[in-house]
């Protein structure tokens, strides 16, 4: 280092005298020179064996060591120390020492830390920031205004001086000293070197800030990567199915108390139904506490019970000056454990219930560091989660043996079979159903249970299964051990695996043998029911038809004969006479209609019904023109073609047809012409066949009575007729398998329909 080495004439003064005295002189001022050369090659020396050894010296404690010797060697000083600057440590930072030369045990002590408040050298330069020098410290302005002097005479100081070191960035990192036994005044040219020295200090200081710095953080992450490995493998550990609750929680408590940096701990759990908590697992604890602390309610005061309580992790530094347990004998308890703090850290389920606390202690006076407490937070959550983990597969459990027992009691056929159709379960109720004791079925097909004529089922079910569908109360037979059949309702379930695929089926059978049974009595009853009542009905029809049939002839003898009286004897009746004979042939005439209309009825519900193409447009065109009262009624009657040929029967359609017009034109108001409109149109498969009216409408308690027998809306005295038209059109369009109806409203006339197959 060039810089290092001063100009050695720089300092050369002084005139030669005589030449003898000048040739003395001259020798002594060589002789000077050289010394002075000597020194400054010295210290150039030194610099540059500090300089080398910055470089190349690895272990920085022994460059202080050296940079000290240094100092003492420029400064040509007994004492030397240097510090190193925490800007971190109190509220205006503060030196401590590195290393030192010369300080006796107490000195170094006592400036261990020098802060600004310190009466010292160091702790000037502080408050000052400038290099301070006390050539004699007994005229020390500070040390005696600050009362700092004793220390420097116990440690046989006399003069000081104190150089800050800064570093390229500005910043003050540093300090370094030399203290001198007798009062000293350092020369311009000794602290010009220091200077240059000071320079060496400072960069070495910030690389020693930097290596320590990097080596915290070193320090932190291989901590944390400790813990990380810690959790991870009590992670696994606690998923090892082999493990019990009690080994995972004592290794989640080992695991809290060491991450903690704890001397002892515990771990609660909540008792559901008391809502207290209930030490699990437990390290370093005596009788004494156990007892204490086995049961602790949230209202107890105590850090667990406190957590419990707040669902938030509760830190005491010192219990003894907590005011929480002052005066409890919880205090008591635990100060005799050795136990002076203690953290607790609730174990929270997703759902944010508190399902138990952890808890660590300290034997000292303590609060965790933020990143054991966040360690604590992973392992708490890791602790909450397998707890849930196994309280879930608890629940799962039990109902599992819930479930296995209703199948094992039911009274239903239960099995499970694979995908090949063998047979894996089979319960209590198959053995009673089927024969079989489980020993003869498990491990058998399923095949065997099904009667010979019935194999392509099981193929057919086992694909329906395949493809994930359900076979609901699918009515059967099954074939027992020994041979008979049973009647069974079957339910057949895909059973999957839980990857959702299918792996097989459950199969429910239910013994329907009862069922099947009633249900074919029942249908055998209702088959004898509708004979006899189809017979009595037919005996019925008969029977009015003959009686009918039978009142024809009187009733024509009455008509005729009061009509020859009329003719051969009316000039001699009185007036009342005559009116006596019209109102018989009006009784008459009635009665023959009723008679007509019952046999018409009867033919219809009795004939033979075969069914042809009918072309009932021109079946109605024939009806209009031939219609005996049509042209007297003053009615206009418009047939709307072209109407769809229907596949019916002509004379069943011919009466159809002929009441609903007859009806058409009776039923309109007084006074209003009866216009009638006959339609078709295709439906599908299906024609229809439509009359529509202006008549007098009917409403809705109407329509549903009309195609009744004997039902009539209106007084006789307005309308005449016998109420058994529309119950001829039902009964004919049913019996030709079509259907008949009405759309009306009061005022606003009818249309009626039939409908039947289209034939084409
Ligand atoms: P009837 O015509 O002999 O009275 P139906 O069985 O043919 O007997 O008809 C039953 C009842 O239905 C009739 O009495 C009448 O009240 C009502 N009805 C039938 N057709 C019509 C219609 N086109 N307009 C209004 N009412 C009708």
């Amino acid at each position: 280092m060039p810089e290092t080495l001063v100009d050695p004439l720089a300092s050369f003064t002084g005139t030669p005298a005589t030449p003898t005295d000048a040739l003395e002189l001259e020798v002594r001022r060589r002789q000077r020179a050289e010394e002075r050369l000597e020194a400054e090659l010295a210290d150039a020396k030194l610099l540059q064996g500090v300089s080398a050894a910055l470089i190349s010296e690895k272990n920085i404690g022994n460059l202080h060591e050296k940079l000290v010797d240094a100092a003492v060697g420029i400064m040509r000083s007994d004492f030397a120390s240097m510090q190193m600057f925490y800007d971190d440590k109190g509220p205006k930072g503060a030196l401590r020492l590195l290393a030192s030369r010369g300080f006796n045990l107490e000195a170094q002590r006592c400036w261990e830390w020098v802060s600004h408040e310190t009466a010292s050298s160091c702790g000037e330069v502080l408050r000052s920031g400038k290099r301070v020098i006390a050539t004699d410290v007994e005229q020390c302005e500070f040390l005696i205004r600050m009362g700092g002097l004793a220390a420097y005479l116990g440690a046989g100081i006399h003069a000081m001086q104190s150089t800050p070191l800064i570093s390229r960035g500005g910043k003050l990192v540093g300090m370094i000293s030399t203290h001198w036994k007798r009062p000293h005044e350092p020369s311009e040219r000794d602290l010009r070197l220091f200077d240059l020295l000071a320079r060496q200090a400072a960069d070495l200081l910030e690389r020693t800030q930097a290596e320590e710095r990097l080596r915290q953080s070193e320090e932190r992450l291989a901590a944390d990567l400790e813990a990380m490995t810690r959790l991870y493998e009590l992670g696994n550990l606690c998923a090892q199915s082999g493990r019990s609750r009690s080994q995972c929680l004592a290794a989640v408590l080992e695991a809290a108390i060491e991450l903690s940096g704890a001397d002892k701990g515990n771990l609660q759990l909540v008792d559901e139904p008391t809502g207290t908590l209930e030490i699990e697992a437990q390290r370093g604890f005596g009788p004494a506490f156990l007892e204490f602390f086995g049961r602790v309610r949230h209202d107890s005061a105590s850090a667990c019970g406190a957590a419990l309580n707040s669902g938030t992790r509760v830190v005491v530094e010192d219990i003894a000056t907590n005011p929480h347990f002052a005066g409890q004998q919880s205090l008591l308890v635990l100060l005799a454990e050795g136990v002076r703090a203690v953290q607790s850290t609730p174990l929270i389920s997703s759902s944010g219930r508190v399902q138990g606390i952890i808890s660590t202690h300290f034997a000292r006076v303590h609060r965790p560091s933020e990143r054991e407490l966040r360690m604590l937070d992973l392992l708490a959550r890791q602790a909450g989660d397998y707890l849930q983990r196994i309280e879930a597969d608890r629940k799962h459990r039990d109902s599992e043996g819930r479930l296995a027992a209703i199948v094992e009691h039911s009274s239903d056929a239960i099995l499970s079979i694979d995908l090949d159709g063998t047979i894996l379960s089979w319960n209590q109720g198959a053995e009673l159903l089927y024969g079989y004791p489980p020993g003869e079925a498990v491990g058998r097909p399923v095949s065997m249970l099904i009667p010979e004529k019935r194999e392509d089922e099981e193929p057919e079910i086992l694909a329906r299964i395949g493809r994930s569908q359900t076979v609901q109360h699918y009515e059967t037979v099954r074939r027992r051990k020994d041979g008979t059949l049973v009647d069974v309702s079957l339910t057949v379930s895909p059973l999957k695996d839980p990857a959702g695929r299918v792996v097989g089926a459950s199969k429910v059978a239910r013994d329907i043998t009862e069922r099947v049974r009633a249900r074919e009595v029942l249908e055998r009853t209702v088959a004898e029911r509708t004979t006899q009542l189809r017979e009595t009905v037919s005996e019925l029809e008969a029977f009015s038809y003959s009686i009918a049939h039978d009142m024809r002839a009187p009733l024509r003898a009455m008509n005729g004969y009061a009509q020859y009286l009329e003719r051969d004897f009316g000039e001699k009746l009185p007036e009342t006479g005559k009116n006596f004979l019209r109102r018989i042939a009006q009784g008459a005439g009635r009665l023959d209609r009723l008679i007509t209309d019952v046999l018409n009825y009867s033919k219809i519900a009795r004939g033979e019904m075969r069914l042809e193409k009918v072309d009932v447009e021109k079946l109605t065109r024939e009806i209009v023109d031939t219609y005996p009262n049509l042209r007297e009624s003053g009615a206009t009657v418009l047939v709307q073609g072209p109407i769809p040929p229907l596949l019916g029967n002509t004379a069943a359609l011919t009466q159809c047809v002929s009441n609903l017009l007859s009806n058409a034109v009776k039923f309109v108001a007084p006074g209003t012409k009866a216009r009638v409109l006959i339609r078709g149109e295709v439906r599908g498969e299906v024609a229809r066949y439509v009359v529509e009216d202006n008549g007098i409408g009917i409403d809705e308690e109407g329509r549903g009575r009309i195609f009744r027998l004997f039902q009539r809306l209106n007084l006789a005295a307005e309308f005449e007729g016998t109420g058994i038209g529309l119950t001829i059109v039902r009964k004919a369009v049913e019996r030709m398998n079509g259907k008949v109806g009405v759309d009306s409203a009061p005022g606003l006339g009818s249309v009626f329909w039939i409908e039947l197959p289209h034939a084409r």
